[in-house]
């Protein structure tokens, strides 16, 4: 059999099979090697101490080793953690450690601690920087440097779960970092398959959530490949197709009725809900009047919606809502049946708001492609 030239951190088990019978090895070594990358969440040859030196050599010739290393590790008085890894090509990406949050895809995750154990979420990056092109967002206005890795995705998480503490459980994973998840969906897809492999990571399905601002081939891609159990959230953000076009651009390729109806036939299993994510930035989507066309349109979807009042970022003139208005547009939602949370603003002194610190020092030729 031919090893495959892609790369040996994402070999499936089969490639590990081929690789370590050419070795001249056992059999059971191949399923070792894969244990060691995707449940024990390390890439490197020298750490994986129970396989015999010359395999660890032969895979160090391979090319296997780790995907990055961490530059940074920011913590905020909230307990808030922003990784920053440096990769190969000298790029850097981040993830985010957040305890206690309501960001993720469970009806009753409520962000209480279980017992004496502390949930926490991940936060995931996709890309390096962002095509997307959203007027409020630092990672939309510096544009995209590139697509990451499937090891470079899968390595945010094994990484992260390094930096747990004693009482703490990585309880959800968001892929809601740098990046649209869907814009870049091949290599998503091959993280999510290593993440979600009973013999690989073994996340559950369901304790995972993929966000987009609407890319409507991706959601139905999603929603077909995985049977609806991934998590989906919506970035909607405005709920008329004037408003959203003019902080997304991308709402004038898949306008708002195209997307709930994308929505509608997502294949959810009984009883999950669709996040939609709802940025509240003042005076542009922060009225009574856009919280009650929030509720008409999101009739009959079953969703729950999470506010966020807006970080404020150098790259913009937008500002966050007041108090006041968050608090009104959430009883105006709230009043008409929907499950309705502020999402309070975790590491707000680590910059947990996408793409604002890693793309800091990134000097501008390389990024490469922002959509105009
Ligand atoms: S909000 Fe999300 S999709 Fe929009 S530019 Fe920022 S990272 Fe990209």
């Amino acid at each position: 059999m031919k090893i495959p030239t892609a790369d040996p951190a994402t070999f499936a088990l089969s490639d590990w099979q081929s690789f370590v019978s050419e070795q001249g090895h056992k059999p059971f070594r191949a399923r070792q090697i894969y244990r060691w990358i995707h449940h024990r969440g390390t890439f490197d040859p020298e750490q994986m101490t129970d396989l015999p030196q010359d395999l660890r050599e032969a895979l160090g010739e391979l090319g296997l080793s780790e995907p990055g290393s961490v530059s940074f590790v920011y913590e905020a008085a909230d307990g808030t953690r922003k990784i920053l890894l440096d990769l190969k090509d000298e790029t850097r990406l981040e993830c985010v450690l957040i305890p206690m949050t309501s960001v993720g895809p469970d009806d009753d995750d409520d962000g209480e601690p279980v017992g004496s154990r502390v949930r926490v979420t991940l936060c995931v990056s996709t890309q390096v920087g962002c095509a997307m092109g959203c007027t409020f967002c630092a990672s939309g206005q510096a544009g995209l440097v590139r697509g990451l890795r499937a090891a470079e995705i899968l390595a945010q998480v094994y990484v992260a779960r390094r930096y747990l503490k004693e009482s703490e459980d990585l309880r959800n994973l968001v892929f809601m970092g740098m990046g649209e998840p869907l814009h870049h969906y091949d290599e998503t897809k091959r993280a999510l398959d290593f993440l979600t492999d009973p013999d690989g990571a073994a996340i559950s399905p369901r304790r995972i959530t993929v966000s987009t601002v609407g890319l409507v081939p991706g959601i139905r891609r999603l929603g077909a490949d995985y049977s609806g159990k991934i998590g989906l959230a919506l970035s909607l953000h405005a709920a008329d197709d004037e408003t959203r076009s003019r902080i997304m651009p991308m709402n004038r390729r898949y306008p708002i009725a195209e997307l709930m109806q994308a929505l509608r036939e997502y294949p959810l299993p009984p009883r999950r809900r669709i996040t939609i994510e709802y940025t509240l930035i003042r005076d542009v989507n922060d009225s009574e009047a856009h919280a009650d066309r929030l509720a008409s349109l999101l009739r009959g979807l079953p969703v729950k919606v999470n506010l966020i009042p807006m970080n404020s970022i150098e790259a913009s003139d937008y500002r966050g809502a007041d108090q006041d208005r968050v608090s009104s547009f959430q009883g105006r939602l709230a009043a008409r049946g929907y499950s309705c949370f502020v999402r309070t603003r975790r590491g707000d002194e680590v910059s947990a708001a996408c793409g604002q610190l890693a793309l800091k020092g990134i000097a501008p030729e390389r990024l490469v492609r922002k959509l105009s």
